[in-house]
């Protein structure tokens, strides 16, 4: 991981300043630097996808394994074909229906793309993010933006300037604050190399959606549950822990009323817990954050991540979650928990 050596600048773009700030953040991306870029979904950490070193830095800015590759972002489908090709007409209907938006598409990349970016595969995940501020950074830039998650390899991503700098400040040149993620989960990843299309990563566009345009849309084994032996999901990313906090996280499946009764039996002293908030009053006298009302998917997601968070400022010895089903955008949300408790899972 590089050493603190940076100032990392906090921008804000207000109505007056808009055309310095953008102007001066599109800069780090043409100069090769690190600039972490607000999006709908979560803060991506961000530099020019065309150039090798600068992609490099993403890598050990974040103690990213190197076969991991990343996902460029562009301000909207036109830019699909400099950097892509034997794009599917499907994709462009996707585009057409979700971007900018939390849809992130495996194409065909072209030659342009380094290896350093794809991780040596020939495909890209391309995505148009649903943020005003980043998309005109990316066109003053003038170069696709390659942004994973801006969170250090294995923690929770980031849904807030404040957490990214928990995990970046001294390491990345700047921030871009727009406030906090409207999503707070990351996109779906949708394999459009193959028909039909496979989900790779649930995320902040449901499935159900995506089959609203492609009824056949199939999913990747490893979304719901662990990998056997062997097994390698097409997402290289997928393999890995991931979204842990420091403390163990065990996950607790069944009907509200049930995993919360459930987790009040076996909660022992020192030990923090997750729930929704019309359970939290059954665990006064333990470290609790609450994943929003029960049945609100939005609240779950845009939570999610801050609550595995915070207990890293806690001294809890273990995290007892509930978890919610796999509907809607709870199919990222349970995901998300399942990943983080390394599916390790109560099921009543
Ligand atoms: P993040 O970097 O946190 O935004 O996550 C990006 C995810 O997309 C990781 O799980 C990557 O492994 C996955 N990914 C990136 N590029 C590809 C690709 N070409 N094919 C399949 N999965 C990819
Ligand atoms: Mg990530």
């Amino acid at each position: 991981m590089g050493r603190k050596t940076l100032h990392t600048k906090v921008y804000r773009v207000t109505e007056e300043e808009k055309n310095r700030v953008l102007n001066e953040a599109a800069q780090i991306i043409r100069r090769g630097g690190l600039l972490a870029i607000p999006t709908e979904t979560v803060y991506g950490l961000g530099a020019n996808a065309l150039d090798k070193e600068a992609v490099r830095k993403i890598f050990e800015a974040k103690g990213r394994p190197q076969d991991n590759p990343l996902l460029i972002h562009i301000p909207d489908a036109s830019w699909l074909e400099i950097y892509c090709e034997k794009i599917p007409p499907l994709a462009y209907r996707l585009a057409e229906a979700f971007w900018p938006g939390p849809l992130t598409m495996i194409l065909k990349c072209k030659s342009c793309i380094p290896y350093e970016t794809t991780g040596g595969l020939e495909t890209v995940g391309v995505r148009c993010p649903d943020n005003a501020v980043t998309a005109e950074i990316i066109r003053l830039a003038g170069v696709p933006v390659a942004a994973p998650s801006a969170n250090r390899s294995g923690h929770p991503s980031c849904t807030s300037a404040e957490t990214v700098l928990d995990d970046f400040a001294g390491r990345i040149e700047g921030v871009v604050d727009d406030g906090p993620c409207r999503v707070g989960v990351e996109s779906t990843i949708l394999d459009m190399t193959e028909y039909p299309p496979k989900l790779l990563r649930p995320g902040g566009l449901s499935l159900e959606d995506i089959r609203r345009i492609i009824p056949e849309t199939e999913m990747d084994a490893g979304i719901c549950r662990q990998l056997r032996e062997g097994e390698q999901p097409k997402a290289p990313g997928m393999k890995y822990r991931h979204y842990a906090p420091k403390a163990p996280v065990t996950a607790v499946m069944g009907g509200g009323r049930e995993s919360a009764e459930y987790i009040r039996t076996h909660i022992k002293a020192g030990e923090g817990v997750i729930c929704y908030e019309e359970y939290q009053d059954m665990f006064s006298g333990y470290a609790c954050a609450s994943l929003g009302r029960e049945g609100c998917p939005q609240e779950h997601a845009q939570r999610v991540f801050d609550v595995l968070r915070s207990f890293d400022k806690t001294d809890a010895a273990h995290i007892w979650t509930q978890c919610p089903g796999e509907e809607g955008l709870d199919l990222a949300v349970s995901n998300r928990i399942k990943k983080a408790a390394g599916f390790h899972i109560v099921e009543i």
